[in-house]
């Protein structure tokens, strides 16, 4: 079977493998969609973990169940999970999946963009969801993304009547946009500097645009809200700018929420005087476990999803490197996909 391997930013190669042998307790995926994902593209990141088969954002059809597996069939067409928590540890009962041991271990093999893959019983048991009948494979690569904002979402606290701002409209920004809206906010404020995101997120929900190329952002904030600033920040980029920039819009009360991280040596300077006497959160949303992937697909059911806006390039996977290329490139692209011909 060929899959998608990446050994360095930007250098993706598709290579033949064996299809992986499966254990009495797994399935075998053949793959339909997957998504490329901004942290696919984030240099210091891919870096770390390369070489490896990309891909987290997978749905497909099991062709093959272990003699030992229940509740799944040939035929089933499903969501699969790269990570899995154990649902036992210390981490996992406080509700913080992601911080678990099993979960940061756990691992399809070889990953989603490869023809099959292979279901461990802790990812099938723990984190595979059958997708309905309605949904298509290209929705159904949306859960993974749209589970990591519903996570945000709570994280943030995000509740009926506040103002929201999201700054950085990618993919994942319009999703934050969407989903503040679904989630009862009373002021969405979006933020970015490509002409074609911010309109988009104006489709989203969002009540207004903020574009940060020609525009203060800080003093927008301002002068849209009458100076209370925002409840909620949702800072999308992975930059020490853009966090600061968050944590100048939140107002007295409010949370910022980090949803993308910075590399290792990153070091941001706060102003503890400030947050104290305004008592200000600063948060973050790492991934999304078990409860996120189920509302999250209840979201795509219910129609709440656009995937038809926010799916703008589709691929084959022998092109794997052009889409990688394009989304690292940017401007009016949201989400790429790998779709799979068999
Ligand atoms: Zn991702
Ligand atoms: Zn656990």
């Amino acid at each position: 079977m060929r899959v998608a391997m990446v050994y360095d930013f930007q250098d993706v190669r598709i290579e033949e493998r064996p299809i992986p042998a499966i254990s009495p307790q797994e399935v075998l995926v053949q793959m339909r969609a997957c998504g490329i994902c901004s942290s696919d593209v984030m240099d210091w990141y891919i870096r770390r973990k390369a070489p490896l088969v990309l891909g987290h954002e997978p749905a497909g059809v099991i062709v093959e169940v272990g003699a030992e597996v229940e509740g799944f069939r040939v035929g089933d067409r499903v969501f699969i999970h790269h990570h899995a928590p154990c649902m036992q540890c210390r981490d996992c009962r406080r509700g913080n999946h992601t911080l678990c041991e099993t979960w940061r271990n756990s691992q399809l093999d070889p990953g989603g963009l490869a023809e099959f893959v292979r279901v461990p019983a802790i990812n099938l048991q723990h984190d595979t969801l059958l997708l309905p009948p309605t949904l298509s494979f290209a929705e159904g690569t949306l859960v993974e993304p749209v589970g990591c904002v519903v996570k945000a979402m709570q994280r943030a606290g995000v509740q009926a009547g506040d103002i929201v701002l999201v700054i950085g409209l990618g993919f994942m920004g319009q999703l934050n946009v969407l989903l503040a809206k679904a989630y009862g906010a009373g002021l969405v404020l979006a933020a970015d500097l490509v002409p074609y995101r911010l309109e988009k997120a104006i489709q989203m929900g969002a009540d207004w645009t903020i574009d940060v190329s020609r525009e203060s952002l800080e003093e927008v904030v301002a002068a849209y809200t009458e100076g209370v600033m925002a409840d909620r920040v949702i800072v999308g980029p992975g930059t020490l700018p853009a966090m600061e920039s968050g944590i100048r819009c939140v107002g007295k009360g409010g949370t910022v929420l980090f949803f993308t991280p910075t590399p290792p040596d990153s070091r941001l300077e706060i102003d503890p005087y400030t947050l104290y006497f305004r008592e200000v959160t600063l948060t973050s949303s790492y991934s999304c476990g078990p409860p996120h992937t189920r509302e999250a697909l209840s979201w795509l059911e219910k129609g709440m999803i656009p995937a038809d806006q926010l799916i703008t390039h589709r691929f084959p996977l022998e092109e794997t490197p052009q889409a990688v290329q394009r989304v690292a490139e940017g401007g009016e692209v949201l989400k790429a996909l790998i779709v799979f011909d068999h």
